[in-house]
């Protein structure tokens, strides 16, 4: 059994309650993770709070900095057991797994050598005195994650809360928290002092709402479904709190007559199997031109029927999906566009040897789906893709920006003027122009506009988030 991380130290959950792990390859529980709830939470702020008037609120910025590059390399160190945890929790393929480490890694490398290049500014004012803004970690921050890439996922958002010298509460999806409670274990031996990042496990509505609604704390980041971020906004208005969102997506492949065939193909098909399509940022709309609708989606469909999945020791194309609320609700979308007749161009395979307990669902590659359909506007985080034709560029910016969500796009054509005209009118955080980046890219800024969410995480920006200003003003005659 697996217990929780508060001020440097293990707990179970006062009750002794826990909640079972399962492995979602076989659907047989290997592991048990505590079952926090208010009380825990009530704890776990309260270590945080301590921390910022103890040991980490003396670090100065290039200490932080070192601390977190150490566990950058601690958890290189651990790569192979952090990813052989994170395959097993989560059923992704060794491959994917271990990419998702490096990553991890990076991110607290990449803030962990930006800490102590942060710093304010002197502002021109009224003759006698001298302005000058400093930069200020916000206090206690508040980290709800989902748990499609869990370990990716802690990174983004906790490195850059440390970095700045914020001190954490963390609380992992309760499908998903092996990883996070081995990082806080590798952090704590990298010598980040007790306090700076506490791990509450247990589920949303008791953990997480407790957490989200807790008067403790300073900032809210919440990475999940739009369902819960409305909730989890709710709770920071409240507490007049500030909450950075990452919610759904719906993102668009968006692809001209003058594409680049042969490179389009292979990104495409891989950016929604990614992951069994669980990423937020999958390119689950292919939008293609009429004039080539045709020949492309044939080519797509094509390629679509070579994915293979399978468990994650056979390291295949994509693996089972997260537990059998998920499986249900894809395998629902699929059903519903049969049974509306939306004709399916292809389908991937399970490999021989997957287990029928195991949560898999076959990847499957609509087309054309009508522009009301469901799987033409709703997320259904599953391998999934919807092809639709559009007519000509003003048609393709109306499809593309007519779902609610507004978070990654890819734009394909050789015309560079169609390019960055199209890039620009498209409504995301992120538009990828002949290439497409679901999840990469530490140093690039990150979210969503619409029903996506608020906020930027990755890259440089992320620092602002969890940071605020203080103006001082001197007045020395
Ligand atoms: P979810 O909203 O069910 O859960 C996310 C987290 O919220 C979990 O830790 C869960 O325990 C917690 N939670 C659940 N109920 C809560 C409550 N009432 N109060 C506070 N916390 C609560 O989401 P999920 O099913 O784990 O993840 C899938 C969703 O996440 C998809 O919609 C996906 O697009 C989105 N997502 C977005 C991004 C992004 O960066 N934009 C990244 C990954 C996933």
């Amino acid at each position: 059994m697996k217990q929780m991380f508060l001020g440097g130290r293990w707990l179970p959950a006062r009750d002794g309650r826990t909640l079972p792990v399962v492995d979602p390859a076989d659907g047989q529980v290997f592991d048990e993770i505590a079952r926090g709830t208010a009380h825990e939470v009530d704890l776990a702020v309260a270590e945080a709070r301590q921390a910022l008037s103890g040991p980490w609120a003396r670090f100065n910025a290039t200490e932080r900095g070192r601390v977190l590059v150490k566990i950058a390399q601690g958890v290189l160190d651990h790569a192979e057991e952090l990813a052989q945890l994170e395959a097993r929790d989560t059923g992704k393929p060794m491959t994917t797994a271990r990419n998702d480490i490096q990553v991890l890694a990076r991110y607290f490398e990449f803030y962990g050598t930006a800490a102590d290049k942060v710093h304010g500014e002197t502002i021109p004012f009224l003759a006698g005195h001298q302005v000058s803004l400093l930069r200020e970690p916000l206090g206690v921050t508040a980290h709800i994650i989902p748990w499609n890439y869990p370990a990716q996922m802690l990174g983004r958002t906790v490195a850059p809360a440390l970095a700045m010298g914020n001190a954490v509460v963390l609380k992992p999806a309760e499908d998903t928290s092996l990883s996070a409670l081995r990082v806080a274990e590798i952090a704590a031996a990298a010598g980040l002092p007790a306090g700076a990042l506490n791990v509450v496990t247990g589920l949303g509505e008791e953990a997480g709402a407790a957490l989200a609604a807790h008067p403790g704390i300073d900032f809210i980041s919440f990475t999940g479904s739009n369902e819960v971020g409305t909730l989890v906004q709710q709770a920071a208005a409240k507490n007049a709190v500030k909450c950075v969102l990452e919610l759904g997506g719906k993102s668009p492949q968006i692809v001209f007559e003058d594409v680049d065939v042969a490179r389009a193909v292979p990104i495409i098909v891989r950016a929604i199997v990614q992951n069994a399509g669980q990423t937020c940022t999958a390119g689950s709309r292919l939008l293609v031109q009429r004039s080539i609708y045709d020949s492309f989606v044939t080519r797509v469909a094509e390629a679509f029927s070579k994915v293979r999945v399978g468990a994650p020791a056979m390291d295949l194309d994509c693996g089972p999906v997260m537990n059998p609320a998920q499986h249900a609700r894809v395998q629902r979308y699929i059903d519903q566009a049969r049974a509306q007749g939306i004709p399916v161009l292809a389908e991937g395979g399970l490999a021989e040897g997957v287990l029928a307990t195991g949560y898999y669902v076959k990847p499957t590659l609509f087309g054309p789906v009508p522009r009301t359909a469901a799987l033409a506007c709703e997320e259904v985080f599953g391998p999934v893709l919807a092809a639709m034709p559009f007519e000509d560029e003003a048609d393709a910016i109306a499809l593309a920006n007519g779902t609610d969500y507004g978070l990654l796009a890819a734009v394909w054509t050789e015309n560079a003027g169609r390019l960055q005209r199209v890039a620009k009118a498209v409504k995301a955080g992120q538009v990828f122009m002949n290439c497409y980046g679901a999840g990469g890219g530490v140093e690039l800024p990150f979210g969503g506009t619409k029903r996506s969410g608020h906020g930027r995480e990755k890259g440089l920006l992320a620092l602002e988030e969890v940071s605020t200003t203080k103006t001082l003003v001197h007045w020395h005659g």
